[in-house]
């Protein structure tokens, strides 16, 4: 048999992961990703076609890359999604196919993703209260989403990882509720530290180091360390003693994460990205438009290669420009 290809970027970290936006809208308006009036509407035919998505994909698999995530955006808003699903999970050599969601649609469709091939859901959800959801997501209906995840496991998919990114003086009470989740219902929660993308005044007071949520569900319970999986990323992962779920803490700014990154981003309109916080990016258009399977491998690995070592997003006087992770692909 084959040995499978292996990305490794100059800083000798495996690349085995692709996060890959196909849209940048959204039905919700999350207060850390987008502004309250949302974002300019992206001219439809900048935005990547389903073949050009497929196009970038087949040529990531190609190089090594064994894990895509399908992001956005909310990805279940775009037409279509489905079918290009079903597409994605037939390409050889593709070991993981995962979509993250805001989970309002997913209790009509998680049936079809799950038959589509998508193998794990990660489901956002910062708050268990239906009000503070509505403040955070600006409208979202907490119940939808708590259905959407009922619906995903009776369609067959291991209980959605669940993503809680915490806010202090906002959502920081409910840590030992979501911790308690994990006991409760077997679930997986990454608490992920608040990135201050759109560098709104004051950013600071909201942010929470992922060692202080750790003391204060350690206070509470007692945890052990996990192993990490061959795809996980930058995450240092727990569970509560006892317990079938397990407790992730992505500490994003406050550091010791980029060591051990493991991905690469492409946007919805073709912009690849080998840190999302660097300015740097790569238009892929014109290995696209017209197709080029052969350069455009070639400019895959280049963006690996050039992947910076890490990001300097904690350090004082730390400048990037304002941009809204709905646009990126967070
Ligand atoms: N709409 C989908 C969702 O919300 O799951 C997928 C796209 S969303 C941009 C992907 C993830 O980025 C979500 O889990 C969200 O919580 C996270 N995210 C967005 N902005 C963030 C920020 N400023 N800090 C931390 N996480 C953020
Ligand atoms: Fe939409 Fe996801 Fe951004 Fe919330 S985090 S506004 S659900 S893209």
């Amino acid at each position: 048999m084959n040995k499978p290809m292996q990305l490794t970027d100059s800083h000798g970290r495996k690349i085995n992961y692709l996060r890959l936006s196909v849209t940048d809208r959204c039905n919700m308006r999350c207060v850390y990703c987008m502004p309250p009036e949302g974002i300019a509407k992206i001219r439809h035919d900048a935005v990547l076609s389903y073949e050009e998505l497929l196009l970038i994909a087949e040529a990531s698999v190609s190089l090594g890359i064994e894990k895509i995530r399908i992001t956005g955006g909310e990805p279940l808003v775009r037409v279509g999604i489905v079918g290009f699903l079903e597409k994605l999970s037939r390409i050889s050599g593709l070991r993981h196919l995962a979509l993250t969601t805001n989970g309002l649609l997913l209790d009509h469709l998680a049936d079809d993703l799950h038959q589509a091939g998508v193998q794990r859901l990660n489901v956002s959800l910062d708050s268990l209260k239906p009000d503070t959801f509505r403040e955070i997501t600006r409208g979202g209906d907490l119940a939808r989403v708590l259905a959407g995840l009922d619906a995903a496991e009776r369609a067959g998919f291991p209980p959605p990882k669940i993503n809680c990114v915490i806010m202090r003086g906002i959502n920081d009470d409910e840590i030992l509720d979501f911790a308690e989740l994990t006991r409760r219902r077997g679930s997986a929660v990454r608490f992920i530290e608040y990135m201050p993308t759109l560098k709104v005044d004051g950013w600071q007071r909201y942010c929470i180091s992922g060692d202080e949520i750790l003391e204060r569900i350690a206070a509470r319970y007692a945890l052990e360390p996990l192993d990490k999986g061959r795809y996980a990323g930058p995450s240092c992962d727990f569970r509560i003693t006892g317990s079938s779920g397990s407790i992730g803490i992505i500490t994003a700014v406050s550091g010791h994460f980029c060591n051990q990154c493991n991905r690469i981003r492409v946007t919805s309109t073709g912009q690849a990205k080998g840190c999302l916080f660097s300015d740097q990016k790569t238009d892929l258009l014109p290995y696209l438009r017209p197709p080029d399977r052969e350069r455009l491998a070639e400019v895959l690995r280049d963006i690996v290669s050039g992947k910076p070592e890490r990001h300097d997003i904690s350090s004082q006087g730390y400048k990037h420009n304002n941009f809204t992770m709905s646009q990126v692909g967070g």
